[in-house]
């Protein structure tokens, strides 16, 4: 159907047509609209797929939306949420990612940014332990941290599907109050916004269960971007910490005036040594003599990133954060990095 309706995403709780029921609108690319109906108790999903049935729901939802655009259905089936996990998502040498390892209701748009995770979060461990760099340890922090994720989206999900769905007569209660409040109580939007930005993940990382995690703003989480300027100062074009990142472990140091003192020089050569890691100074200036390899002129990338001068964070090379310290701790780091090896201690 070619229409000027804008893209965003529609949701239609208690349609005029249908009291009481629920659909969505999707913008899908070149024409196409994808548009979910619930069903409710008792209708009977072979009957509603006949086309007849689905051309009367289409034709009452338009005439409701007001579009009367010439359009041909191109594809119908039934969806069922489903809220699965596997228990392990590894079995020896197999790893299960995606919707193998676990499906998830589609209230929220995270099945495929899932398996996507998953797949991110497992290449770099299987690539590290193939080269030798990483024990197999490394390889069971893909399951526990994946798990972790998953079952938290599977929490978060529920309740949007809950609401959609309205399985109770306490749900649907619970519905009808949230409508009515909606105009006015912004609070309630966050129990049927099914795409609001996930929680963060605070997953506890490393190859063991570790009883004491690093702390920090964003342990366990993917590190924030953030613009720098070269080094070099030059034109002022922006470069991108992701940039700076690599497939080593990247310790991001921050010094006010660019410098490193000797000790930590060491510190980075023998960590250099030990591991595939490598070391980023963002200072706020490059003095004579410093070591910036990116300048933070104006202090906000390191106040976006909750490090202040003297601050080192730790980050995986899948970008997640592996620890962040407000002073460099040598021994902590070097321990945060090599369980996250699946290594012992250094
Ligand atoms: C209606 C609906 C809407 C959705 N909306 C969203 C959304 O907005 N955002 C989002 O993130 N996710 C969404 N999802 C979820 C998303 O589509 C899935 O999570 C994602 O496609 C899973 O990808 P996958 O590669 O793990 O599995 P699949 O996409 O299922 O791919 C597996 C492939 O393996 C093939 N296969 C199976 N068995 C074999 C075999 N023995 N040999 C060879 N090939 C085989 C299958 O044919 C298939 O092509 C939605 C899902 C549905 C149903």
């Amino acid at each position: 159907m070619k229409s000027n309706l804008s893209k965003a995403r529609r949701l239609f709780l208690d349609p005029p047509y249908k009291p009481g029921s629920t659909a969505f609108l999707h913008a899908q690319p070149f024409d196409t609209w994808r548009l979910d109906f619930a069903l409710e108790d008792g209708e009977d999903a072979e009957v509603e797929l006949q086309p007849q049935r689905i051309e009367a729901r289409l034709d009452a939802h338009l005439a409701m939306m007001g579009l009367s655009e010439p359009r041909k259905i191109i594809w119908t089936s039934v969806y069922r949420p489903r809220s699965v996990t596997l228990p392990s998502y590894r079995r020896g040498r197999v790893f299960f990612a995606g919707d193998a390892a676990h499906q998830t209701p589609i209230f929220g748009g995270r099945g495929l940014n899932l398996g996507f995770a998953d797949v991110i979060n497992l290449t770099w461990k299987l690539a590290y332990v193939l080269n030798g760099q990483g024990h197999d340890a490394l390889l069971d922090s893909y399951d526990r941290e994946r798990r972790h994720v998953v079952r938290n989206a599977l929490i978060d999900l529920a309740q949007s599907t809950i609401f959609m769905s309205r399985p109770t007569r306490g749900a649907a209660l619970m519905r009808d109050a949230a409508l009515q409040l909606s105009p006015t109580e912004s609070f309630v939007h966050d129990l049927f916004d099914g795409h609001r930005a996930p929680k963060r993940e605070g997953i506890s990382l490393g190859g063991t269960d570790d009883k004491d995690p690093p702390k920090g703003a964003f342990t366990g989480n993917p590190l924030p971007d953030a613009a720098l300027q070269p080094a070099t100062g030059g034109s002022g074009s922006s470069v991108f910490l992701y940039d700076l990142l690599s497939q080593d472990f990247t310790g991001l140091y921050f010094s006010a005036q660019g410098k490193v003192p000797d000790s930590i020089q060491r510190f980075f050569a023998q960590m250099k040594d030990k591991a595939p890691f490598r070391s980023i100074v963002v200072g706020q200036q490059n003095e004579t003599g410093a070591h910036a390899d990116a300048l933070d002129p104006d202090g906000a990338a390191s106040k976006k990133l909750e490090a202040a001068d003297g601050a080192f964070i730790l980050v995986r090379p899948d970008s997640y954060v592996a620890g962040q310290w407000d002073e460099l701790n040598s021994d902590q780091i070097a321990t945060t990095l090599f369980s996250n090896l699946g290594r012992g201690a250094p």
